[in-house]
C-alpha cells in the first residue's frame, strides 16, 4: 500500500515534473523574448532602415528609431509613427545619444549610402561612419546590447578579386571622393573589432552589397533609381563610363531579412558576412532589364565615369549560407517588378506594368 502510494506520488511527482518544466519552457522562451525586445534602429527612417523597423515591429519588438533626417526621409516611416512600439528620435549620431530606455539590439545603419550623397558633405559622412559607430559602441556597452554595424561591400574597394569573399583585404584609395565613406567603413570596422577585444562588446558586422526596393530616394543617385526614374519619364537612362563595369544587386526584403538572421545568431557569430545578391549584372544589362520592365523607349547616354568607380562586385556568400543559413529568393526581375511601381507613385505616374496588366 505504502509503495503504491509511493509510487503514485512518484507518479504525481513525475507528471507535475513535467507540467512545471514545460512551464518553465514556456516562461524561459517568454524570458527570452523579453530580454531582447527593445530594438534601437539608427538610420531608421532610411530606405533600408525603414523596411528593418517595420520587420522588427512585426516580430513583436519595440523599435526605438534614431534619425538625423539628413538622408533618412519621415515618408518613411510615416506609417509607423502612430504605433505604441514604436519611437522616432531625430538625433544625429555623431553626437553622444543619452538613451533611458532599456536597449537589448542596436542596428548601426545611420550614414549616407550612396555616392552622389555620401560624398556631398565627405567630413560628416566621415564623421558619422566613425564617431557614429563609437557612440553607439559605448551605448552598447552601456546596455549591455548586441550591435550589428552596417557595413559595406566599399570596404573592398576597387576590388582585384572577384567574387569577394570576406577574407579579401580590398583595394581601397585613401586619399579620394569615395575614401570618407569607404575608409570610413573600414575604419568603424576596426572599431567594433577592437571594442570586441577590449571591452568584451557583442559586436556584429554585415557587409552589404548593392541593395534596391520601395523606398528608395528617387535623387539618390545610385544606378536603380536612376534607371527606373529616367525610363518611366520617357528620358535617356544615363550609363557611365562602358556600362560594362558590374554590380550585385539584392532585394531589400531579403536583405533585411540577412541583418535579422545575423542579428539572432549565437554571440560568436561576429562577421564580418557579405550580404548581397551574387548575381552579377552589368550596368548595360540592368539598363536593358529597366527598359524592358518598364516598356519605356527611353534610349541611353554614356557619361564619364565617376573616379575610383569600383569595375566589378559580386559577393561571395558561402558564409552567409552555411553560418546562417541565408541567402537572397528573389530575383532581380521579380524585385524590379515590385520597385517600378514604387518610382512610378513617388514621381505621380500611372505605372506602365499596371496598366498593361488591368
Ligand atoms: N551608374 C550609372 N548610371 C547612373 C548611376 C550609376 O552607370 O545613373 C553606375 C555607377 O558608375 C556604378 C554603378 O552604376 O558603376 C553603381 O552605382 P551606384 O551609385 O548605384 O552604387 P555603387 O555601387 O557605385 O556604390
Amino acid at each position: 500500500m505504502i509503495t503504491c502510494y509511493t509510487r503514485y506520488i512518484g507518479y504525481e511527482f513525475s507528471f507535475l515534473g513535467i507540467i512545471l518544466s514545460e512551464l518553465y519552457a514556456r516562461e524561459a522562451k517568454v524570458g527570452l523574448q523579453m530580454e531582447r525586445q527593445f530594438t534601437l534602429v539608427t538610420g531608421g527612417a532610411g530606405f533600408l532602415g525603414s523596411h528593418l523597423c517595420e520587420r522588427l515591429i512585426e516580430r513583436g519588438r519595440h523599435v526605438i528609431c534614431v534619425d538625423s533626417l539628413i538622408t533618412g526621409r519621415m515618408e518613411n516611416i510615416a506609417h509607423l509613427m502612430n504605433l505604441k512600439s514604436f519611437q522616432f528620435i531625430q538625433h544625429d549620431i555623431i553626437e553622444h545619444l543619452t538613451c533611458p530606455s532599456q536597449i537589448d539590439e542596436i542596428y548601426n545603419l545611420a550614414c549616407p549610402a550612396s555616392p552622389v550623397k555620401y560624398e556631398l558633405d565627405p567630413v560628416h559622412t566621415f564623421k558619422t561612419s566613425v564617431i557614429g559607430a563609437l557612440n553607439m559602441l559605448v551605448l552598447s556597452l552601456e546596455k549591455n546590447a548586441r550591435i550589428l554595424q552596417a557595413s559595406t561591400s566599399e570596404v573592398y574597394g576597387d576590388p582585384r578579386v572577384s567574387p569577394q569573399p570576406e577574407t579579401y583585404w580590398g583595394n581601397v584609395n585613401p586619399f579620394g571622393p569615395r575614401s570618407c565613406y569607404d575608409v570610413g567603413k573600414r575604419a568603424a570596422e576596426t572599431l567594433f573589432h577592437d571594442y570586441r577585444d577590449q571591452y568584451g562588446a557583442k559586436i556584429k558586422i554585415a557587409r552589404i552589397f548593392n541593395t534596391y526596393g520601395p523606398r528608395m530616394d528617387p535623387e539618390d543617385g545610385r544606378v536603380v533609381s536612376n534607371f527606373v526614374v529616367q525610363a518611366l519619364l520617357g528620358k535617356d537612362l544615363t550609363l557611365y563610363g562602358t556600362g560594362e563595369q558590374t554590380r550585385s544587386f539584392c532585394y531589400v526584403d531579403d536583405l533585411v531579412s540577412g541583418l535579422m538572421a545575423l542579428m539572432d545568431a549565437p554571440l560568436d557569430v561576429t562577421g564580418p558576412i557579405n550580404m548581397g545578391n551574387p548575381v552579377e549584372f552589368t550596368v548595360r544589362a540592368l539598363a536593358d532589364l529597366v527598359l524592358e520592365k518598364t516598356g519605356s523607349k527611353s534610349g541611353m547616354t554614356f557619361k564619364h565615369l565617376p573616379e575610383d568607380d569600383p569595375k566589378r562586385r559580386k559577393p561571395d556568400i558561402s558564409v552567409a549560407k552555411d553560418v546562417l543559413h541565408w541567402q537572397p529568393l528573389t530575383p532581380v526581375s521579380e524585385g524590379l517588378d515590385k520597385t517600378i511601381p514604387y518610382f512610378a507613385a513617388q514621381l505621380g505616374l500611372e505605372q506602365k506594368t499596371d496598366q498593361k496588366v488591368s
